[in-house]
């Protein structure tokens, strides 16, 4: 099992858009993918078409099982999205009390792990959506995951909230006993503005090696993929927006150690 997350503590920079979007590429390459949802937001839940002010099951439920000590059933609690072979673990507002309620518990921090743990014969790979802030759920979803994927909006001010992510990710390096890969990807470029081409510029300066090779573009087309409640990759494979991220898996396939264990099938080149 693959386990990837997509953090960034600056909102609206493609987190969601991202996980989607890869996730939905490898549900049509045939693997069994499970995202779940850690912002208390709900973006992706919502995208999905749940609804994150409901009864608050999904990700919080695993948390208050763990603490009432009671057993854990991680598969119980996942959703079906509607795209064939891609499973959604879903986000509550409630979440957002977890920090105040549970954070201070002892074991509080692996209880993504641990679920994630029991899933290995049902999923192949598992996307886990971040939130933008620093709490107990990023710190779960730092701690389960092999790889760290930080989508990076190519404009100014998203290199501050970079060195404020990288922070976070190397407090959390020293706690883990296996190094944890981490790739920026450079979102929302638009080639005709001085903004993008300078900010991508100086990101590669600043992270060399760290830094995916390509650009996912600006396109409108995500937009209308959320209203209708699919992955652009699954709607649309042959817009822009889509075969950018075909590239970036293909890339993270070819290029860093995920994907080892299980060959695709095939990924859509779009
Ligand atoms: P985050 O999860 O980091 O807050 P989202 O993925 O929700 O960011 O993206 C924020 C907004 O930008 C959404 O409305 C989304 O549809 C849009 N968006 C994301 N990526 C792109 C892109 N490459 N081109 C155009 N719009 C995008
Ligand atoms: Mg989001």
């Amino acid at each position: 099992m693959n386990i990837v997350a997509v953090a960034n503590q600056k909102g609206g920079v493609g987190k969601t858009t991202t996980t989607v979007s890869l996730g939905g590429l490898l549900a049509q390459a045939g693997e069994r993918v499970l995202l779940l949802d850690l912002d208390p937001h709900g973006s992706l839940t919502s995208y999905f078409g749940f609804n994150p002010e409901g009864e608050g099951a999904g990700v919080y439920t695993l948390f208050q099982r763990r603490a009432q000590g009671e057993a854990l059933n991680p598969g119980g609690v996942a959703s079906l999205t509607g795209v064939d072979g891609l499973s959604l673990i879903c986000a509550s507002t409630a979440m957002a009390t977890l920090d105040r309620q549970l954070g201070a518990r002892e074991g509080m921090g692996l209880v993504v792990a641990e679920s994630l743990a029991q899933l290995r014969a049902q999923y192949s790979w598992v996307l886990m959506d971040c939130p933008p802030m620093l709490g107990v759920l990023m710190v779960n979803a730092l701690a389960a995951c092999q790889h760290l994927l930080v989508p990076v909006q190519t404009e100014f001010l998203a290199l501050k909230g970079l060195e404020r992510m990288l922070r976070t990710v190397s407090m959390v390096q020293r706690s883990r006993t296996r190094a944890l890969d981490v790739t920026l990807i450079p979102t929302l470029f638009d080639r005709r503005t001085r903004a993008s081409i300078d900010t991508l510029r100086q990101l590669r300066e600043d992270h060399t090696g760290m830094v995916w090779p390509g650009v996912i573009p600006v396109d409108t087309q995500f937009r209308e993929a959320s209203r209708a409640g699919q992955p652009l990759t699954t709607m649309r494979p042959s817009a822009r927006g889509s075969k950018a991220y075909a590239q970036l898996l293909e890339w993270l396939l070819a290029e860093t150690p995920l994907g080892g264990a299980i060959p695709l099938r095939e990924v859509s080149r779009g």
